[in-house]
């Protein structure tokens, strides 16, 4: 298996990459932004809880998003390899990941890391909005308390995989497959 962490702050590009590299590595993609809002989509009770967070910006529960995360990879232990989109989003669910793929024998081998300025975040992501009709992707309060809890409890994620000589820095900025580009020099398959 060859699992790749795709990270950095809302709107820079994790899912427009990710589409890249599944077509290119055939690995599996799991974003648990897809899956938390498929979980809304339900109309659950546990939908509504997420869909409460989410709306202000704010991260759903480590123990909800690991316990979504275990049941993906479980049911696809097959998989040539995973792309974590969106995951993990604080130091606990980096380590919970570790242990969890130990279980089965496996490493992430590779985060990769888009750099991009918070002024072209918030030009993205307002953008984004439009189109996708995301209620996240709509309103700058929330954008900006979004790229806070990126700043805060997201990026210390990065020192910890930088610790274990994980972590691949890219820039950002360009057009997509210029981008692409830059992360297929840096992943090693
Ligand atoms: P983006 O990175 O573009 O903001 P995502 O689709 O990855 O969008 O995530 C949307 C929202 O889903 C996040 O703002 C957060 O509330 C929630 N979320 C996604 N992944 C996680 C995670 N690993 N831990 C906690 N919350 C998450």
């Amino acid at each position: 298996m060859y699992s790749l962490v795709i990270f950095g702050p809302p709107g820079s590009g994790k899912g427009t990459q990710s589409e890249k590299l599944i077509e290119k590595y055939g690995l599996t993609h799991l974003s648990t932004g897809d899956v938390l809002r498929a979980e809304i989509k339900s109309g659950s009770e546990l939908g509504n809880q997420i869909k409460s967070l989410i709306e202000k910006g704010e991260l759903v529960s480590d123990e909800m998003v690991q316990e979504m995360v275990k049941a993906f990879v479980m049911k696809n232990k097959d998989a040539k390899g995973f792309i974590f989109d969106g995951f993990p989003r604080t130091v606990a669910q980096a380590q919970w990941l570790d242990n969890m793929l130990s279980e089965i024998s496996t490493s992430v081998n590779i985060m990769i890391s888009l750099d991009v300025p918070d002024d072209e975040l918030r030009i993205r992501l307002l953008s984004r909005g439009k189109v996708s009709g995301r209620q996240d992707d709509q309103d700058e309060a929330i954008i900006n308390n979004r790229i806070d809890v990126y700043k805060n409890t997201t990026l210390p994620v990065m020192e910890y995989y930088q610790k274990a000589g994980k972590a691949k820095g890219i820039h950002g900025l360009g057009t997509i497959d210029e981008i692409f580009g830059r992360i297929t020099e840096a992943v090693a398959l």
